[in-house]
């Protein structure tokens, strides 16, 4: 039986991140993979998206020219080859993966892992025995009751990105940022596209004048947004489906060729052995502390399944320091507080922290600020004026609490904020850091400039 320091059940972000940590710190690992290398993020998720979005970037601007004095004829879409193309770039990043498993020396067990007790795995009939077991299997679309993905007309998260043919018509059910991105993806692309979301906003999870902005936006695209409803049922009986959406105003029928369900995400841990090692779980997720140590000893658990924000970026972390805490080095917990998310429709959204909201029911005083977009000149060259830079500091400490963004570019942005608060930086620190003109990120500093009354631009 081959003997490891660590085994790694999963090579998605959280995994393949994990098992190159622990080979660099001298430990003998392997991974095991049912699919591809890379898991859902970048054959799935994050980056297959990130490459459908860029066609529809690509396509808006050409279709968009004459706002730039430039005219383009015969603009035209290949949606087989658009889908083609992100399937290329997973393909490419996954391989990209093999090479670094490789580059570290780490084996890469093919097959399905299933935990047994006494810290082995056992990959389709072979036993594969460790000091440590990291879990990293990641999750999958969840499925309502009432709105059955069928994989034709209702259709999930992997369908919705490897589509044959382009949808006349679509109907997005759910606004979290799977589905707000599809949403935009398709109507760009030129499918007539309706969002439903059973909460009274868009992106419900946003600071309030984020979403507010977002689905003005979104509107203004031409995109049928419908919040405070919610899918009741589905009938895919003749060529299309109709959908019965419960609204404020009664039901209506909605018809569409095929419905995206974005409604979250269900953990894969069945079938993974977990009862017969006595790993406990509850509501669907893997119960750790704050070391990712289940309550089995030498059994670890990262990423999606287990609670906290379900990111790439937070499933790399958690491995990294699992496995850093396993060779004894000095760690300190991660600190949920101080995540960054982004969605990458467009506008893009970008935020850290608390919301105006959360802040004021925690029961800080406030200095708030606020830059628009319209008043960057780097927004007006580029086009990009729709959007804003909103920042939430405690008025006594000066602390950075909270800072949301909506507009063009700004998840490359907001990694100022998180670097901000992790060095527990206050509201004047960032307006005396000098920062390049024209760029989008002076708007930061305009709108910490703007909380403390200092604004120049407005
Ligand atoms: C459409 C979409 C877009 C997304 N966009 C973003 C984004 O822009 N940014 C972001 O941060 N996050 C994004 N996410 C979320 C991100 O993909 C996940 O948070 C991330 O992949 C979780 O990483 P993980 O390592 O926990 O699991 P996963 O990436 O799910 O990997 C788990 C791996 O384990 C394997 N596996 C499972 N069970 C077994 C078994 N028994 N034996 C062997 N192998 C097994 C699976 O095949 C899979 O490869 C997106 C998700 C989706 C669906």
């Amino acid at each position: 039986m081959s003997k490891y320091d660590v085994i790694v059940l999963g090579s998605g972000p959280g995994g393949y991140v994990t098992a190159i940590r622990a080979s660099q710190l001298g430990l003998k690992t392997a991974v095991v993979e049912k699919e591809n290398l890379g898991g859902v993020c970048l054959n799935w998720g994050c980056i297959p998206t990130k490459a459908l979005l860029k066609s529809a970037q690509v396509f808006d601007y050409l279709n968009h020219a004459e706002d730039y004095g430039l005219s383009v004829t015969g603009a035209d879409k290949d949606f087989t080859k658009v889908v083609k193309r992100s399937r290329n770039v997973a393909e490419g990043m996954s391989k990209g993966v093999q090479f670094l498993m490789k580059k570290n020396k780490i084996d890469v067990i093919n097959g399905f892992g299933k935990l047994k007790p006494g810290k082995k795995v056992d990959v389709d009939g072979t036993e594969y025995s460790a000091d440590h077991i990291v879990i990293a299997t990641g999750a999958r679309s969840r499925e309502l009751p009432n709105l059955p993905q069928d994989g034709k007309k209702v259709i999930g998260y992997r369908e919705a990105m490897t589509l044959e043919k382009q949808p006349k018509s679509m109907i997005v059910v759910g606004s979290g940022a799977i589905g707000v991105e599809f949403a935009h993806f398709y109507n760009t692309m030129g499918t007539e596209v309706t969002i439903v979301e059973y909460l009274p906003n868009l992106v419900p999870v946003e600071d309030i004048d984020v979403s507010k902005q977002f689905e003005k936006s979104f509107k203004k695209a031409g995109i049928k947004v419908m919040t405070s409803s919610s899918v009741e049922s589905v009938d895919t009986s003749g060529d299309t489906v109709k959908a019965t959406v419960k609204t404020k105003k009664g039901e209506e029928i909605l018809e569409a060729d095929v419905v995206l369900s974005a409604v979250g995400i269900a953990t894969n841990l069945e079938g993974i052995g977990l009862e017969d090692v006595g790993i406990v779980t509850d509501k669907g997720k893997v119960m750790v502390n704050e070391w990712y140590q289940t309550n089995m000893p030498g059994y670890y658990a990262i990423g999606d399944i287990t609670p906290g924000p379900a990111l790439a970026h937070v499933a790399s972390a958690e491995g990294i320091l699992c496995v850093e805490k396993i060779a004894g080095e000095h760690c300190e917990p991660i600190d949920y507080g101080n995540i960054p998310g982004c969605t990458y429709a467009t506008p893009e959204i970008a935020s850290v922290g608390m919301t105006e909201a959360q802040a004021k029911e925690a029961g800080y005083e406030l200095k708030v600020g606020k830059f628009p977009f319209s008043a960057s000149g780097k927004a007006s060259a580029a086009g990009t004026k729709d959007g804003f830079v909103k920042v939430i500091f405690d008025a006594k400490y000066g602390e950075w609490l909270g800072c949301h963004m909506i507009g063009a570019g700004v998840t490359d942005m907001i990694a100022e904020a998180v670097l901000g608060r992790k060095l527990e930086t206050t509201g004047h620190e960032v307006l005396k850091t000098i920062h390049p003109h024209p760029t989008m990120s002076e708007a930061v500093m305009e709108a910490v400039a703007d909380a403390y009354d200092e604004v120049i631009h407005l």
